[in-house]
């Protein structure tokens, strides 16, 4: 009866313990846990109830949006998750923020000429996307930049604003040149920018044809090499460019032709998502000695695009990390700026107009990926029993004593004996030396041991090498409801990261550190690296899932190349895409959504043809019945439930 009692009190004593510390656990500890304000560039926060929410910049002031209250919206209107939520005043804030950083390092070092910044489409060729990037930028004559005739095709219906650049990179061929030159013939500011010497007398053969004159550019190869992600597109082996013989070889042709009027603009890309500020620095003062180079020659010039390479700090860390950068867009303006005007003050020459092509910076803000969790699986290693069999075998007596001996001093000690126990036990197994039982026995011992010394591990300053992420084999699964290869794929390719917050109960404490796993069930569906201020993390702090209640996570800063270099593994396709817009009277309006793909058309994107598949699907229905297997009623059933299925969702739907 005692017993009862003081287990009770025991129980209440628990439970009021867990209340004081979920309740002692506030937003800014997830607000630090989470590094929010250090990758949210002021676009993201936590508010007081828990909820990760979007701020856009208004006229009245910041207006703050729970991403909760989207989602929600976003339900009443039937679209379910996984959802591709697209922010189109983050959007906006972005392309305001580099025009005017442009603006402002212009005027405070007296540069005597000005800006214009084009957005790559190959970055995200929505066409949402693209459009308000159009309307966004037309205030700043922002233009547009094409790597194909069909990306041409989409920069030149979008946009109406001829003071604003159409560059035209990639390959050309006749009818890409064709389109060009009759772009420029409407008054457009359109350049061919040449990336091979053999391009060149095409364009001039399609000049005479049509009697168009064109605005030529050039791709140089620098020396200059970066690091991050995309060293390899820099340096004189880089893929795309002309070297400095071939400058010269197309130079000396347009004087032979007489036409060395057209050669306007000098062009490089030393690649995306540029960490380091040195790096660019160098990048410029180089290009700029080839500028000047070309005015000497002759050349028209006047204008110095500068490719892309601004850089998004995914972790907030503000380092040279190739998933951060350190920098701010108020810096790289300016010794952009500072290297031109010093570097063509040697010779002379006069300011050109400055373009880049920065992507990344414009429009990965703008997208979050959200998705609930759709199963958990918890590693728990069961408890040990109270004592064991005295005719346990010496080695299993063994590897208990070492989880019975760890202490702080001697971690890596008991660690390398658990290890080498748990082999012999597996060896043991297979010569028949001990029963499933006792190897059972064995390995819930060895993870208690892995679990005891993951405890004291995270207490340590200085963790041996071989302990560091031992917290990761402990961690548990969260299978989510998308696709990496669809939404993320830069995180599989090549590893690229992205900030992942659940989305609510942020003033509780995450009790648990899971790995994400998405529904595809391959082997590298999973993410478990996560951003951190001074390394990666291997696992995401998140809550315990709730019976019966959904539990939502957003990755941001997705907005760019995820969208379109995603693909259809294991044919789960586009999610649904919502668009919101932030008024500024803080209330918010969904301004377009657009369901996923269903069933029937991923069918048909790899050949299928629905109806062709639901006549097969149907004979063998009808041959079910002829058979006596099934009866004509429950024939209708099976067809209804295949119809609903091609119409349905490509994702999970509970
Ligand atoms: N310009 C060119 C020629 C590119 O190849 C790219 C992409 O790598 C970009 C611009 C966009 O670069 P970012 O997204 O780093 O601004």
């Amino acid at each position: 009866m005692f017993s009862y009692f003081f287990s009770l009190l025991k129980n209440k004593d628990k439970k009021k313990m867990q209340n004081e510390k979920m309740s002692r656990w506030t937003r800014e500890d997830s607000v630090e846990l989470y590094s929010v304000e250090n990758w949210g560039a002021g676009y993201f926060n936590i508010n007081n109830a828990g909820e990760m929410e979007v701020i856009a910049e208004t006229p009245q002031g910041p207006k703050a949006i729970s991403l909760v209250d989207i989602l929600s919206g976003a339900k009443q209107r039937g679209l379910g998750m996984p959802l591709l939520l697209r922010i189109e005043n983050l959007l906006g804030e972005q392309i305001k923020k580099i025009n005017e950083g442009f603006i402002e390092a212009i005027k405070s070092f007296n540069y005597q000429s000005y800006f214009r910044g084009v957005y790559p489409i190959k970055v995200n060729q929505q066409q949402q996307v693209v459009q308000e990037v159009a309307r966004f930028g037309a205030p700043y004559h922002h233009g547009l930049e094409a790597g194909s005739k069909a990306e041409l095709i989409i920069a030149i219906s979008t946009l109406k604003d001829t003071e604003a650049c159409i560059i035209c990179n990639g390959y050309k061929d006749k009818d890409f040149i064709d389109l060009g030159l009759y772009v420029k013939k409407l008054g457009f500011n359109c350049f061919f920018v040449l990336e091979m010497p053999g391009e060149l007398d095409l364009v001039l053969e399609r000049s005479r044809a049509l009697g168009i004159e064109p605005n030529l550019g050039l791709r140089v190869k620098l020396s200059t090499k970066i690091g991050g992600n995309w060293a390899e597109s820099s340096g004189e082996r880089s893929l795309f460019g002309l070297t400095t013989n071939e400058i010269i070889e197309i130079i000396d042709k347009l004087k032979q032709e007489n036409m060395l009027d057209c050669l306007k603009l000098l062009h490089y890309h030393l690649g995306s998502q540029i960490p380091n500020i040195k790096d660019i620095r160098s990048g410029i003062a180089e290009a700029c000695r080839v500028y000047c180079e070309m005015v000497a020659e002759g050349a028209a010039m006047g204008y110095l695009d500068l490719g892309g390479g601004l850089a998004v700090d995914y972790d907030g860390s503000k380092t040279n990390f190739a998933s951060s950068c350190n920098y701010t867009l108020k810096e790289y303006c300016a010794d952009i700026i500072e290297i031109i005007i010093s570097t063509l003050a040697t010779r002379n020459v006069a300011h050109p107009v400055i373009i880049t092509e920065s992507g990344r910076a414009t429009v990965a803000y703008h997208s979050v990926l959200l998705f609930n969790v759709v199963d958990t699986s918890r590693f728990e290693p069961p408890k040990l029993p109270e004592g064991i069999a005295s005719d346990t075998p010496e080695m299993m007596k063994n590897i208990l004593e070492v989880y019975n001996s760890i202490n702080q001093k001697n971690l890596q000690e008991c660690y390398n004996d658990a290890v080498y126990y748990k082999e012999e036990l597996a060896q043991m197994f297979k010569n028949g030396m001990i029963t499933l039982r006792q190897k059972a026995l064995g390995e819930v011992i060895f993870w208690n041991i892995i679990q005891k010394i993951s405890t004291l591990v995270s207490k340590l300053k200085h963790v041996p090498i071989e302990l560091d992420g031992i917290d990761r084999v402990l961690s548990d699964i969260y299978y989510c409801n998308f696709s990496i290869f669809q939404s993320l794929p830069d995180f599989w390719a090549i590893e690229q990261l992205f900030p992942i917050v659940p989305i609510h109960r942020l003033n509780e404490e995450p009790s648990r550190s899971a790995i994400l796993a998405d529904i595809t069930c391959d082997c590298d569906g999973k993410i478990d690296k996560f951003v951190d201020m001074h390394d990666v993390k291997h696992t995401l702090p998140v809550h315990e899932v709730l019976k019966g209640e959904e539990y939502y996570i957003g990755i941001f800063l997705i907005g760019a190349y995820q969208e379109t270099l995603g693909d259809l593994h294991n044919l789960l396709g586009d999610p649904n895409i919502i668009s919101v817009r932030i008024n500024n009277d803080g209330s918010f309006d969904f301004v377009s959504e657009m369901e996923g793909d269903s069933i029937s058309e991923v069918l048909s994107y790899v050949e299928y043809d629905p109806k062709t598949l639901f006549l097969q699907f149907r004979d063998t229905a009808e041959k079910a019945v002829r058979d006596g297997v099934i009866s004509v009623y429950e024939r209708q059933n099976i067809m209804q439930a295949f119809d609903n299925g091609m119409k349905g969702y490509t994702y999970f739907e509970r």
